[in-house]
């Protein structure tokens, strides 16, 4: 896999999926944009180390869910680089609670910063890929999109638009040589899972068949399959990394 001389702009680049995933790339060989929103000095740091490594990198700030913010992000990324050729939308937050429990504003603030993040990503990124002919964009959705979860009804109702999302993106940029997959994580260590009790984790890994949880870098691993000419003939798929969790 190699992606020398291209440029890749990861959402939520900061800390965990999204810092593995940004440490990948640059490994096999692309200059990374990393996007934060509450975390400067982390994506500092994620920068230096890619700077590290060789590769050009920069860290910008914005909220995927606001227009405003994303077409600056885009505007300052093309002010930098030639192209864009990868994008991940990997920006996700939870606000758990039960249905019946659920504050609108938790619902519309997870729907938000998900599904329309990714989608205003997409659009405004897609217009560039396009033009150039080639592109290749990955979501980063949930098996809970898939399977459903009790306490995540606006995550996974989010997930679940992200997959729909990938599909129709695909359909449309598949004719301008524009690659859209999504990567559906299950439970992976991060700041996400982290505050989980034990028992919560020991139950969740009764039902991986690999008996255990992943780490941010075996998400990484398929992201940077999707991003690469050796998945050229991939489009609209949704690559679970679970352990065997769903299937
Ligand atoms: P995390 O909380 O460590 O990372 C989320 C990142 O998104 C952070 O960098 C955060 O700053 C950023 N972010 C949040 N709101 C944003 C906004 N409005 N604009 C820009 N950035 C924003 O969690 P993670 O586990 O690394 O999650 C990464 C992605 O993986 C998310 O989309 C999450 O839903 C998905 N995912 C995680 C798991 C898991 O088990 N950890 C499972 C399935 C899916």
């Amino acid at each position: 896999m190699n992606l020398s001389g291209k440029t890749a702009i990861i959402t939520g680049g900061s800390r965990g999926i999204g810092r593995a995933i940004a440490l990948k790339l640059a490994e096999k060989g692309a200059n990374i944009v990393v996007n934060y929103t509450s975390s400067p000095d982390k994506a500092t740091e994620v920068v230096e180390q890619i700077k590290e490594m060789g590769r050009e990198a920069l860290a910008i700030k914005a909220d995927v869910s606001k227009e405003e913010d994303v077409s600056s992000l885009v505007k300052e990324v093309s002010k930098q680089f030639s192209t864009i050729d990868i994008l991940i939308n990997n920006a996700g937050i939870t606000k758990d609670t039960l249905l019946i429990r659920m504050k609108d504003d938790d619902w519309d603030r997870v729907l938000d910063v998900n599904l329309k993040g990714t989608y205003l990503c997409t659009k405004l990124v897609a217009k560039k890929m396009m033009k150039q002919r080639s592109g290749k964009i990955v979501n980063i959705t949930s098996v809970v999109g898939i399977i459903g979860n009790a306490g995540q009804a606006n995550y996974a109702a989010s997930k679940a638009g992200v997959i729909g999302l990938t599909k129709s993106s695909a359909k449309e940029l598949a004719a301008r040589g524009v690659n859209v997959n999504a990567v559906a994580p299950g439970f992976i260590h991060s700041d996400m899972t982290d505050k989980l009790s034990d028992e919560v984790v020991e139950n969740y890994a009764k039902n991986i068949p690999l008996g255990k949880m992943g780490d941010p870098e075996d998400v990484a691993n398929a992201v940077a399959f999707l991003c690469s000419e050796e998945a050229s003939y991939l489009t609209g798929q949704v690559l679970n990394v679970d352990g065997g969790m769903v299937m």
